[in-house]
């Protein structure tokens, strides 16, 4: 069989796609489990932070896990309160459009998410109050301010709506 000509190629009409916009409503519930659904429980009723601690390395990991992805060995239910206050340790502006994974929702953008070091030396990532790029600091202290109506909470780490800088 003969091979068409880049010529006749060129030729050949462009393909045309149809689209179709439609919005689809994605209302389910979907289980945590019992350690994620222990952070969320403890966000919606009592505006904490939790993590559980490793049995073998003692480090938190926030949310709780089921297994501590360093030792590989079951992490138990040592639970810990984490402090609500800490350092940004790091930060970067995201500008690309967003979506949330859970939600469908379309995030605000661009804004700063940081790495924060909370009070107990344990990692935490957020999103910051602050969007001024001159203002937005590495050793900033700041401080998580939650949903204040419990309807609105429910969302396990969206229950925080951002870190504050302490003292604005
Ligand atoms: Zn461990």
């Amino acid at each position: 069989m003969a091979k068409a000509s880049p010529k006749k190629k060129a030729k050949e009409k462009e393909p045309e796609y149809i689209h179709v916009k439609f919005d689809m409503p994605r209302h389910y519930n979907w289980s945590t489990g019992k350690h994620l659904g222990h952070f969320y429980a403890e966000a919606k009723e009592n505006k904490k932070i939790v993590g559980n601690r490793c049995p073998q390395c003692k480090e938190i990991r926030v949310p709780p896990t089921v297994v501590c992805p360093k030792c590989k060995v079951e992490m138990g239910w040592d639970l810990v309160e984490l402090p609500q206050t800490g350092t940004v340790y790091q930060y970067t502006y995201l500008v690309m459009p967003l979506w949330d994974p859970h939600y469908g929702e379309k995030w605000a953008n661009p804004y700063p998410s940081a790495i924060i070091l909370l009070d107990n030396d344990v990692f935490y990532r957020h999103r910051l109050e602050e969007t001024d790029k001159d203002k937005v600091k590495v050793g900033m202290r700041v401080q998580a301010v939650w949903k204040e109506d419990y309807e609105e909470r429910g969302e396990g780490p969206a229950d925080i709506l951002y870190f504050k800088e302490i003292g604005k």
